[in-house]
């Protein structure tokens, strides 16, 4: 029986077969897909009640490898499958070469990892072995990861997945267009982490796209967020070695530099840094206040949005939408290092006790 007939309803197709016409891909690239994007944008009754504006997460920690990595890695995994590659690389801070290690095991490509020795999050690096990539960890920093990958790529029969990527790009970019599809308009703000400076690069892309297919009637003021440990936009020059605990965004001198900076500027946005414990904190609020849970990085957007309020900025009366880019159970161990006391009580096996431990009654 078709679907038709049995009334089931059609399932979101992932990012490549919602918005293939939209997406700069090769003719006739097959889509290798788990089913990323369509993620949903939940409304902050906090963050709206802080401000006095509409304020909108948009969870990419529900994508398929719990980041919005995988956005840009079916389009570049999609992309290597059709260009008849064997083998694919990155260098990754964790999550993108999660992404990779999932979406090159689908399409049956040798995934080959290389990671910053000592700082990658167990969860993603638990996703890469499980996935079988080959990982080898580098006495170095992500950016000579990045730097080693290229290399690779350049002299050895093997396809680069990193963001320095265009097509990862036009992957990422769907993010945009599911805002502006679901919200009606693009939102007045936007505000998000930046790292290696992909993402900014491709909201902005996605957003420009869409006010020139007139699908949109404006485009959002950019505003991106860095840990202070590793904040080059801010500073406008490269961090040789890079300290934070975020770190999916622990990057000194972001590939897509220029890209994020042109965002910033065109969109009348800007830069700012952040203190670790300011990106933690707001990791804690968003979970025990919006019942969202995230990775450290992907805080860094509403830590910003809460430094700004200190500082008197205001968002009163405007629509802002906020990514929270991946999953709070990526790295447990940083987000419960902040907090005392895992268990609160130890009691006996009785009703009335547990009653009285939790202060019931
Ligand atoms: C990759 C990543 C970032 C940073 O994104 P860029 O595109 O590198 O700026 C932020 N948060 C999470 C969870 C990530 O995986």
């Amino acid at each position: 029986m078709s679907s038709d007939q049995t009334g089931a309803r059609p399932q979101w197709r992932g990012v490549i077969e919602e918005y293939r016409p939209l997406l700069d891909l090769p003719e006739g690239t097959p889509a290798v897909s788990l089913g990323e994007g369509g993620t949903p944008l939940v409304h902050s009754e906090w963050l709206s009640g802080l401000t006095g504006g509409d304020v909108w997460l948009k969870i990419e920690g529900d994508n398929p490898t719990g980041s919005f990595k995988d956005r840009g890695m079916t389009a570049a995994i999609s992309v290597a499958v059709h260009e008849g590659a064997k083998a694919v690389v990155c260098a990754s801070t964790g999550n993108t070469s999660a992404s990779m290690a999932a979406y090159a095991a689908r399409a049956g490509l040798t995934p080959i990892v290389l990671v910053p020795e000592g700082k990658i999050a167990a969860g993603k690096m638990a996703q890469a072995i499980m996935h079988g990539a080959e990982i080898l960890m580098v006495r170095g920093n992500f950016d000579d990861c990045l730097r080693m990958s290229r290399g690779l790529a350049d002299h050895y029969p093997v396809a680069l997945v990193n963001s320095v990527n265009p097509v990862r790009l036009e992957g990422q970019k769907t993010a945009s267009f599911e805002v502006v599809d679901r919200l009606g308009d693009a939102p007045d703000y936007h505000l998000l982490p930046v790292g290696n400076a992909g993402n900014i690069s491709a909201y902005w892309l996605g957003y420009k796209q869409y006010a020139a297919l007139g699908r949109a009637s404006r485009k959002p003021v950019m505003r991106a967020f860095q840990a202070e440990g590793a904040a080059p936009l801010v500073t406008g020059k490269p961090f040789p070695h890079p300290e934070t605990k975020a770190t999916a965004i622990r990057i000194g001198n972001p590939a897509s530099w220029k890209l994020a900076d042109a965002a910033a500027a065109e969109s009348g946005g800007r830069f700012a840094a952040l203190s670790d414990e300011a990106i933690l904190s707001a990791q804690r609020e968003l979970a025990r206040r919006d019942g969202v849970f995230v990775e450290p990085a992907s805080a860094a957007g509403v830590a910003g949005m809460l430094s700004e309020l200190d500082a008197g900025e205001s968002y009163a009366g405007a629509t802002v939408v906020i990514t929270v880019t991946g999953h709070g159970l990526k790295d447990t161990v940083t987000a419960l290092e902040g907090v005392g006391s895992l268990v609160d009580t130890v009691i006996d096996a009785d009703v009335e006790a547990a009653a009285a431990a939790a202060g019931l009654g």
